[in-house]
């Protein structure tokens, strides 16, 4: 940023909303990694979530073709009008990312795009669980969050990191921690470390599956850790003991297993199994 954040703040009045989750970055050097690491070239359109006063933004317009942020806090309208104000290819919008429709967002960026930001802490799961269930044209997601967050995102099966997250994020791709940002780097700088992770999106991955009937099926499984999958089917899905029993055996899944050890590809033989248990 051309002018030390502590002095644009003093300039427009502002102090940060920690309700809105706003920690924000300064260093160049690690803004430009982020965006190295995120694969940004001067061909794809990048959807930012969370502004704040630009510093991301900044490096995302010059590298990006083009670039749509969303900000909730309007407050800070003077100062991106201040730090992005001189990039053309920058658009921003004041609105909740979560209140905005999906296709209209997918419709202004044009095709493809790539989501690079650092997100606010309080929304991180639901705004990731959004565009993975729901994104038409989104290839990446590169995105900073808490370090717990981000072993989760990545964790594998029957480990106590991995939970319907993770089921959700293998059902479209695959994730991977690309940075690593100690607290300090953050202004005000918040209680835990964070990291970058991203998300690639693997285009027809289960192509022809039910994602949704998958996620119905995922959401059984975790809703009870401590509980055999089967139990779990029995309760969330309505099934009999014995149509989840067959479910599971036609799927190849042992009847003590627990939803927690499951791979993404488990859940959607395992889907594809109760489907036909309950058609008879
Ligand atoms: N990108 C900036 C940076 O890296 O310095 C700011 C990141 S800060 C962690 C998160 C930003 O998201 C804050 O500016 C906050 O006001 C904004 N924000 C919070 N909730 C939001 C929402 N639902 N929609 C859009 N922006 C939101």
């Amino acid at each position: 940023m051309e002018k030390p954040l502590k002095y644009l703040l003093e300039e427009h009045k502002l102090t940060l909303k920690k309700a809105f989750g706003q920690n924000f970055l300064t260093d160049e050097n690690l803004l430009a990694e982020i965006v190295e690491k995120a694969g940004v070239t001067e061909n794809d359109a990048v959807l930012e979530i969370g502004c704040g006063a630009g510093a991301l933004t900044r490096e995302l317009a010059k590298k990006a073709k083009k670039v749509i942020g969303y900000e909730i806090d309007k407050r800070l309208a003077p100062v991106l009008k201040e730090t992005v104000g001189e990039f053309g290819n920058v658009e921003m919008i004041f609105k909740d990312v979560m209140q905005e429709s999906l296709t209209d967002l997918e419709k202004s960026l044009g095709g493809e795009y790539k989501i690079v930001a650092n997100l606010p802490y309080y929304i991180t799961t639901p705004i990731v669980m959004r565009f993975l269930e729901n994104a038409a044209n989104l290839t990446s997601m590169s995105v900073m969050v808490q370090e717990e967050v981000a072993d989760r995102f990545s964790a594998l099966p029957a480990t106590s990191d991995y939970g319907a997250i993770t089921v959700a994020i293998n059902l479209r791709g695959a994730a991977r921690t690309v940075l690593k940002v100690p607290r300090e780097k953050f202004t005000p700088a918040p209680n835990v470390d964070s990291a970058v992770v991203r998300i690639d999106i693997e285009k027809g991955k289960f192509a022809g599956a039910d994602l949704k009937a998958v996620r119905d099926i995922v959401r059984a499984g975790f809703s009870s850790r401590r509980k055999m999958l089967v139990n779990n089917l029995i309760n969330g899905l309505r099934l009999t003991r014995e149509q989840a029993e067959r479910a599971l055996t036609e799927a190849g899944i042992p009847l003590t297993a627990r939803g927690e050890t499951l791979s993404a590809e488990n859940y959607v033989r395992l889907t594809e199994r109760v489907k036909q248990v309950k058609n008879g």
